[in-house]
C-alpha cells in the first residue's frame, strides 16, 4: 500500500485557511479587498458577536455573473491574473484566488451578486455539508456576502478566538486601515446593530484621517508628502510633542496595503532622533507607493510583510520625507546617496541612537556590588536627612558618610507609583473641577468603554459620552496633570496587546493588571520630572525603599546605583 496520499480539496482549503484566515478580522480584510478590486465606492460591513456569528460585507462594485459566482469558491479561481508575467505586475489587492475557498471551508457562506440592476442576480449558498446551492436572486448591482459561524468545523481554531470586544477591535483596525488607504470609498461598520464607524467619501487623505481618528488627533500630526518618479510617500507623522510610550499608531501602507516593515519604520523614527526623549515613540501613518515590480508582496500568505528590491533608496526617501515634515522649510536632495554613517541604518538592524555617550565608569571598574553594600540605599524607618544633589535634571546624588547613591528620579518615581497602582493602596480619586471630554479614535473608544471597570479600579472615573467621546470625571491624585488622552490611548493599546498576546484573556489576570499599572505609572512620571526639594527627595527615597523591588523600574531599568565608601577606597587604589 502506498504511503503517500493526495489530500482532498476540502482539507487543502482548510489548511490554506489556516494561513490566510486567522480570525474574523482576516475574513473582513479579504472581503473588503475583493470589494475594492471590484471597483466598489461604498462598502458596508456588518458584524455580530465580534464576527464569530456573522460577518457580512456588501458593496456596490461590478458584481459577478452566474458562472463566476459559482466558480469563485474553487481553489485558485481568480479573475485577476492569467499568466506568470502578471505575477510581477500586480495592481489588485487579491490575485491568488485563495480567499473565498479558504473562507468557505471554515464557515457557512451566502453570496448574493449581480452585475447590473436588471436581469437576474444569483445566490450561492454553502452550508455545513459544503454543498453549493445556486439560485436566482433579485438584481442589485454589487455583491453581498455573509459569513456565518467561522471555524464551526475547526473547533481547535475557534477555541483560540479571543473575547468579542477583542475580535471586534481587530475588525475595527482592519476597516480603519482599509478606509484610510481608500479615502474615495465610503465605509461603514455596524456591530450588533450599533454603528461603530461611518466614513463618507472623503476629498483627500487628510479629511479621511479626521473622519477615522477624530479632528483632535489629526491636528497633532504633520502631513508628509514627497514625490519622485519611482517612489511616492504620503501620510502623517506626529508632531514631536505628541509622542507615545508604546509603538501604537505606527502604521505603514505599501501600495495601500498595511504591512510591517523595518526599513520604513527605521527611516521614520530616525527623523525624530534629535527631538525625541528615550522611551518615547512617534506615531505615524505612512503610505508608500512604489512600482509593484519593485516590491515583493508574496513573502507572507496574509501579505503582511513586503521586501523591497532597493531598501536603501526607500530608506533614504522616506527618511527625507519625514524629516522635511518635522522641519518645515527644509528640503532634502535624495538624488545622491548620503554617506553610509549618516542614518545609522544597517539593513535590518534596529535603531542606533546617534550618540550613546561614553560611560563615566567603565564596566571593568570595581563596581560589582555585594549584598552588604545595598545597606547604604536604605534610609531607615523614617525619611532620612541625607544631602541630595541634582546632576542635570534627571539624576540625583544622595551623599552620606556611607557613600554615594545615584538615583534616576523618573525610574524611581515610576517604581513607587507602579506599586501604588498595582496594590491599589492610597489611590485617592479626586473629582475633576471640570470633567474632561476626550475624543478617541474608534478602536480605542470601543476598547475603553468595554473595559472601563478596569480603569475605575485604578481610580479613573470614566464614562461613555457617545460618538467616540469619553468623559473623565475623577482621577487619582497621583496622575496630576498627566496627558490624559495620551494615557487613555496607551492603556487601550495595552489592553489590546495583553488580550491578544496572552493565551488567557482573563482581565483580572495579574500580568494584565501589572501592564496597565506600569503604563499609568509611566505616564505620570514622564511628565513629573520637576525638581523636588530635599524633604520631597527624602520622602521619595523612603517610599522607594518600601516597594517590593526598589532597584528596578517596572520596565526593568535600574532606579538606583550605590557606590559605598569601600568601593571608593578600591576605586582610588587605597585598599
Ligand atoms: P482573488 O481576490 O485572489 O482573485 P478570491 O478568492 O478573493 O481571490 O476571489 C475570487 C474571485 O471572485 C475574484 O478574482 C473575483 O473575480 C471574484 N470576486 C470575489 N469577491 C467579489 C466581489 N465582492 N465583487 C466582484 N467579484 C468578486
Ligand atoms: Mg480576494
Amino acid at each position: 500500500m502506498s504511503k503517500i496520499n493526495i489530500l482532498p480539496d476540502l482539507l487543502i482549503n482548510k489548511i490554506a485557511a489556516g494561513e490566510v484566515i486567522e480570525r474574523p478580522a482576516s475574513v473582513v480584510r479579504e472581503l473588503i479587498d475583493n470589494s475594492i478590486d471590484a471597483g466598489a465606492i461604498d462598502i458596508n460591513v456588518q458584524i455580530l458577536h465580534g464576527g464569530k456569528k456573522l460577518i457580512r460585507v456588501s458593496d456596490n462594485g461590478n458584481g459577478m455573473s452566474r458562472d463566476d459566482a459559482s466558480m469563485c469558491f474553487e481553489r485558485h479561481a481568480t479573475s485577476k491574473i492569467t499568466s506568470e508575467d502578471d505575477l510581477f505586475d500586480i495592481s489588485t489587492l487579491g490575485f491568488r484566488g485563495e480567499a473565498l475557498p479558504a473562507i468557505a471551508s471554515v464557515s457557512k457562506v451566502t453570496l448574493t451578486t449581480s452585475t447590473s440592476k436588471d436581469g437576474v442576480g444569483v445566490k450561492v449558498e454553502i452550508g455545513a455539508d459544503q454543498k453549493r446551492e445556486i439560485s436566482d436572486a433579485p438584481p442589485a448591482k454589487g455583491t453581498d456576502i455573509e459569513i456565518r459561524d467561522i471555524f464551526y468545523n475547526t473547533p481547535a481554531r475557534r477555541k483560540f478566538l479571543k473575547t468579542n470586544p477583542t475580535e471586534l477591535s481587530h475588525i475595527i483596525g482592519t476597516v480603519v486601515n482599509k478606509a484610510f488607504a481608500y479615502p474615495e470609498i465610503a465605509f461603514s461598520l455596524v456591530h450588533n446593530e450599533n454603528e461603530v464607524l461611518k466614513a463618507s467619501q472623503a476629498k483627500d487623505l487628510k479629511e479621511r484621517f479626521s473622519q477615522l481618528y477624530g479632528e483632535e488627533m489629526a491636528e497633532e500630526f504633520l502631513e508628509i508628502n514627497k514625490d519622485s518618479k519611482a517612489i511616492k510617500v504620503r501620510g502623517f507623522v506626529s508632531s514631536p510633542d505628541y509622542t507615545r510610550v508604546s509603538r501604537s499608531h505606527q502604521t505603514i501602507f505599501v501600495n495601500n496595503r498595511p504591512v510591517k516593515n523595518t526599513t520604513i519604520n527605521h527611516a521614520v523614527c530616525n527623523a525624530y532622533r534629535e527631538v525625541l526623549s528615550k522611551g518615547r515613540y512617534p506615531a505615524y501613518f505612512v503610505f508608500l507607493d512604489v512600482d509593484p515590480a519593485m516590491v515583493d508582496v508574496n513573502v507572507h500568505p496574509a501579505k503582511r510583510e513586503v521586501i523591497f528590491e532597493r531598501p536603501d533608496d526607500i530608506h533614504r526617501f522616506v527618511g527625507a520625507a519625514a524629516y522635511e515634515a518635522l522641519n518645515p522649510g527644509v528640503e532634502i536632495d535624495v538624488s545622491r546617496p548620503s554617506p553610509s554613517k549618516g542614518s545609522g541604518y544597517s539593513g535590518t538592524s534596529g535603531y542606533t541612537p546617534k550618540d550613546q555617550g561614553t560611560p563615566v565608569v567603565s564596566e571593568s571598574a570595581p563596581l560589582a556590588f555585594n549584598d552588604s553594600q545595598t545597606d547604604i540605599f536604605s534610609s531607615g524607618i523614617a525619611p532620612d536627612i541625607s544631602t541630595f544633589f541634582y546632576i542635570g535634571d534627571s539624576f540625583i546624588a544622595k551623599v552620606s558618610d556611607d557613600g554615594l547613591v545615584l538615583i534616576d528620579q523618573h525610574a524611581a518615581h515610576e517604581r513607587i507609583l507602579y506599586e501604588k497602582f498595582l496594590k491599589k493602596i492610597e489611590i485617592e480619586s479626586a473629582p475633576l473641577f471640570l470633567p474632561l471630554r476626550i475624543e478617541l479614535p474608534v478602536k480605542e473608544y470601543q476598547l475603553i468603554i468595554k473595559n472601563k471597570d478596569i480603569l475605575q479600579g485604578f481610580g479613573i472615573d470614566i464614562d461613555d459620552f457617545g460618538s467616540n467621546n469619553v468623559i473623565i470625571r475623577a482621577l487619582p491624585k497621583e496622575l496630576g496633570k498627566a496627558d490624559m488622552k495620551g494615557l487613555i490611548m496607551d492603556i487601550s493599546a495595552g489592553i489590546l496587546e495583553e488580550e491578544t498576546s496572552g493565551i488567557k484573556s482573563d482581565r483580572t489576570d495579574e500580568a494584565f493588571l501589572k501592564s496597565i499599572a506600569a503604563r499609568l505609572a509611566c505616564h505620570k512620571s514622564v511628565r513629573g520630572s520637576e525638581p523636588l526639594n530635599n524633604s520631597e527627595l527624602s520622602q521619595m527615597m523612603y517610599d522607594l525603599d518600601q516597594t517590593e523591588e526598589p532597584d528596578k523600574c517596572p520596565h526593568g531599568r535600574p532606579t538606583r546605583v550605590a557606590i559605598s565608601i569601600n568601593d571608593l577606597y578600591k576605586m582610588f587604589k587605597r585598599k
